[in-house]
């Protein structure tokens, strides 16, 4: 009965405390202001050179230069940013926010227009 007594604050404490986690993804999670974020690719300047995806330490981009499809696997990106660092033309940058959580891994994979190929 001792013992009762001496949890008992605690679990009245957290019986009537707010919740320390957020109900994500129901609720927005709020990025601190240095998280690095998600890779995002700006296919208008991107010229499918492929230094991107031979740069990648986790193997986690694929460029197919005939089809001009960029594809990353944000599964397996551990968020060095060291893709945005070595593009020559600047088109990929690390932005707050990370991939929405699933039952599936799948890559996202972005194609440009037929006219710009
Ligand atoms: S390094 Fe830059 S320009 Fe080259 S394929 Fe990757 S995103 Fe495109
Ligand atoms: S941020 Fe790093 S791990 Fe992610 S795709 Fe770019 S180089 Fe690869």
């Amino acid at each position: 009965m001792a013992q009762l007594m001496n949890f008992a604050p605690v679990v009245l404490k957290n019986l009537f405390s707010k919740p320390v986690t957020k109900n994500y993804p129901a609720e927005p999670a709020v990025y601190p202001a240095r998280s690095r974020g998600h890779i995002e690719i700006d296919l208008d300047t991107c010229i499918m050179c492929g230094l991107c995806m031979r740069s990648c330490p986790s193997g986690s981009i694929k460029v197919d230069r005939p089809n001009a499809t960029w594809t990353i696997n944000r599964f397996d990106c551990v968020q060095c940013g060291y893709c945005a660092t070595v593009c020559p033309k600047k088109s990929l940058t690390m932005n707050p926010g990370y991939q929405e959580p699933g039952e599936e891994k799948f890559e996202a994979s972005y194609t440009k227009p037929a006219e710009e190929k």
